[in-house]
């Protein structure tokens, strides 16, 4: 693992403007493994102005050259694919088999969609007399979290790069080594100087900066939903354009006619994988109360499986209000069947797979984002009733249903309120556009919707 004591401006490793630096923690063994700058003000105003000279340049750039270099960075990115898993389970948490798998590879399928998309996405139109010409909105400020920490990084920073943009990006303090990583990747890659530029430091202090730099068109944004309003307010007062991808706190609705089994199994693994640290998992099951105790009971079967193979939660805090939400589930009235609050394990900031039964729709396990291995198991009583509790949270991102006909089940769906709908366990779709309705968020990521974020319109009349 490298470390590099200064940020990456300007397509060059350039000292802090101070000498604060953040500990890099390893989740399982609470060791200090690394150090990496606090970034101030004046850093994140040395990045942005770098940007900013870049992008007339790489604005300017062909299209389908610009693809050739995003090209470029999947491979720098596929070919550290080992040293990605490594330092994203070191600094994360999960288990190495699903950080190569997910952290490592999903990112390389994300840039390698935006090379293809750089070089066959139509940035002009006609329309009657006039022609429209999809330009770069500018200068992107991407804030990114923990969860995912090099799949955020690529679905804001690729299709900005394919867009004609150039990027600012300050990383979740807890995972700032994968993006160092990228930022070598991007380096390798002969990405022009100033066309993406890293700048590592809190959130309050960096994090902050960025949103609010006037040389800033664009803040990307992915996180909790109080930072995501905060920084909405701020844009706002600026007549800045935002990006958000918040909370969700989505449902896996379980129809009837359903195979049972396989509905639960899959529910729980979606719950448990990277530790519950996930904002689209489906942390409502909604059972028909004539399966709902067989459902229980497959589920806590299911969730017990993975008590050995679960990765800690990233940090002590978070350990500490997913155990204070499950502490809330119990004082509620739910029935914790699976799990609980103890720590399973003397070091590390592990939580055991949770499950809870008898939840009811307005408990507040059944209402707020987790974000930790907990599932709750909610009973309706006919469709009508399902689809209420279902679009009964503020968060609109994913969910999922389950059904013996497709049809019946793409019925359900549509009346969803929310982003995602993954139909009798269809696969998760890199380049399907990804974002959410109500309070999970503004905007959309990945594929064609993705790049559109980052584009402005201009239209000339002949
Ligand atoms: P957070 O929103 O505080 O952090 C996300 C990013 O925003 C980080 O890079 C952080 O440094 C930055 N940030 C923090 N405060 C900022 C500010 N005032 N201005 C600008 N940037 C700022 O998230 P967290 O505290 O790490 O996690 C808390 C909760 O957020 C989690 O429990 C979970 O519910 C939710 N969360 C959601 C997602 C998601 O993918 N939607 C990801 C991570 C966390």
């Amino acid at each position: 693992m490298k470390a590099h004591d200064g940020m990456y401006i300007d397509g060059a490793w350039r000292p802090a403007a101070g000498t604060d630096t953040i500990e890099v923690v390893n989740p399982a063994d609470e060791q200090v493994i690394d150090r990496v700058p606090a970034g101030t003000a004046e850093d994140v105003d040395a990045a942005v102005r770098a940007a900013r000279a870049a992008l007339p340049g790489w604005a300017a750039t062909a299209p389908a050259e610009r693809g050739t270099v995003i090209g470029a960075l999947r491979d720098a990115l596929a070919a550290r694919r080992e040293e990605i898993a490594e330092t994203v389970t070191a600094e994360l948490g999960s288990p190495l088999p699903f950080s190569r798998k997910v952290h490592a590879d999903l990112p390389v399928a994300v840039a390698g969609s935006y090379a293809e998309l750089a070089a066959t996405y139509a940035f002009e139109e006609k329309v009657g007399n006039s022609t429209v010409h999809l330009e770069p909105i500018g200068v992107v400020g991407a804030i990114t979290p923990w969860n995912y920490p090099l799949h955020q990084i690529v679905a804001k920073v690729a299709p900005a790069l394919a867009a004609g943009c150039t990027v600012v990006l300050k990383p979740a303090e807890d995972t700032p080594l994968v993006a160092q990583l990228f930022a070598e990747a991007v380096d390798e890659a002969g990405v022009p100087a100033g066309v993406f530029n890293l700048v590592t430091g809190l959130g309050t202090v960096a994090g902050q900066a960025l949103a609010a730099h006037d040389g800033v068109d664009l803040v990307s944004f992915t996180g909790s939903t109080a930072v995501g309003r905060s920084i909405g307010a701020t844009a706002g007062v600026a007549l800045k354009k935002v990006a958000l991808e918040l909370g969700g706190k989505s449902a896996n609705v379980i129809l009837p006619s359903a195979d049972l089994a396989k509905a639960v199994n899959v529910g729980v693994a979606n719950v448990m994988s990277n530790s519950g640290q996930t904002c689209s998992a489906w942390t409502r099951m909604l059972v028909h109360t004539s399966q709902y105790e067989q459902a229980v009971e497959l589920a806590a079967e299911a969730a017990a499986k993975y008590g050995e193979r679960i990765g800690p939660l990233v940090n002590a805090k978070q350990r500490q209000r997913v155990r204070s939400y499950i502490e809330k589930g119990v004082a509620e009235g739910a029935r914790l069947v699976v799990g609980g609050p103890e720590s399973p394990r003397e070091q590390g900031y592990f939580v055991s797979p949770t499950v809870f039964a008898d939840v009811t729709p307005g408990m507040t396990i059944a209402q707020e984002e987790i974000f930790g291995p907990v599932l709750s198991i909610l009973r309706y009583e006919d469709e009508a009733d399902a689809l209420r509790i279902a679009n009964g949270t503020v968060y609109g991102l994913a969910g999922a249903v389950w059904a013996g006909e497709e049809a019946e089940a793409v019925a359900f769906a549509r009346r969803m309120d929310t982003g995602q709908v993954d139909i009798n366990g269809g696969r998760f779709n890199p380049q399907a556009p990804f974002g959410g309705y109500k309070q999970s968020g503004v905007g959309r990521e990945l594929g064609a919707h993705g790049l559109a974020e980052y584009l402005q319109t201009k239209s000339l009349q002949f």
